[in-house]
């Protein structure tokens, strides 16, 4: 599958402007005939994650092809919701495979492979990332890896293996957010280690409006999980995604061990700092060009 010739997919289009202050106080602006220079010499510098962003500390970067996600609201096939007994894990079947191209993604193909949550025992530290000093109450991650490599596991270990896009949740006082409720009625359904149970196809509507039209960070990272393997284009967008506080508790029901005495109650992986003297280069782009 080549990935641009799937029947039936949906693409994401652009249906905001670009934020007029979103320039960073020391930023430097990459030029177009660097682009692909800098995702090839960026590409050679991996660290652990998760980590701390900042906007003035990012590189401002303006040439990348526009960051496309393909398919991941389409309301077909079926949707599998599993407590693994760490997470809680949504996976696709019988349908075109969700993906993502453009952006940092250097010309590949990342096709979709599952998403998952990140959440703790409370609403102000879920979240694996730290943005601008800011905690969230939960964050989640769609995985993709590179087509060229055939499969999940054959990416892994790969410096161009996987992407991930990442979202910030945060848990108010306010309302359920009811786009979110399809994944919040299957997470009561998997309290059990190992249940699975299938939700409505576009589930994932609830992303749609932050990853179609704002800027988002990206670095060379690595998995968040063992075998925290260094193969990690993360894409990460920073303006949290509402939900209530109700909708985040039911997560932490589920249980993570057979006997279910033992709730998953924290998996997030503390903030690690680059070796020595390193400095990671995070990032900042925008979704679409701002000339198109
Ligand atoms: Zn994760």
């Amino acid at each position: 599958m080549t990935g641009t010739d799937i029947p039936g997919i949906t693409r994401n289009q652009c249906v905001c402007s670009p934020p007029k202050d979103a320039e960073p106080a020391r930023s430097q602006l990459v030029v177009d005939h660097d682009a692909h220079m800098l995702v090839e010499e960026w590409r050679l510098h991996k660290f652990q994650s998760p980590i701390e962003l900042s906007h003035k500390d990012s590189i401002h970067h303006d040439n990348f092809e526009p960051l496309e996600l393909h398919g991941h609201w389409d309301d077909e096939g079926t949707a599998t919701f599993t407590n693994t007994g760490k997470t809680a894990v949504l996976r696709f079947s019988d349908r075109a495979v969700p993906y993502l191209v453009g952006g940092p993604l250097h010309h590949d193909t990342y096709l979709f492979e599952q998403l998952h949550f990140h959440w703790s025992d409370d609403d102000s530290s879920g979240c694996e990332h730290i943005f601008e000093g800011m905690a969230y109450s939960m964050e989640v991650h769609a995985v993709h890896y590179n087509e060229k490599y055939g499969d999940f596991k054959t990416a892994a270990d790969k410096p161009d293996g996987l992407a991930v896009i990442g979202f910030f949740l945060e848990a108010t006082d306010n309302e359920d957010n009811p786009c979110f409720s399809e994944m919040v009625k299957g997470v009561q359904k998997i309290t059990k280690i190992n249940n699975s149970t299938n939700i409505a196809p576009d589930c994932l509507n609830w992303i749609k409006e932050e990853a179609q039209c704002k800027g988002y960070y990206t670095y060379q990272g690595s998995l968040t999980t063992e075998p925290y393997l260094e193969s990690v284009t993360w894409i990460l967008y920073p303006t949290p995604i509402h939900v209530s506080r109700q909708q985040v508790a039911y997560f932490r029901e589920l249980k993570s061990t057979v006997c279910e005495r033992v709730n998953i109650v924290n998996n997030v992986r503390p903030i690690q700092s680059p070796p020595g003297d390193k400095k990671i280069n995070v990032i900042y782009a925008r979704s679409h060009k701002q000339s198109d």
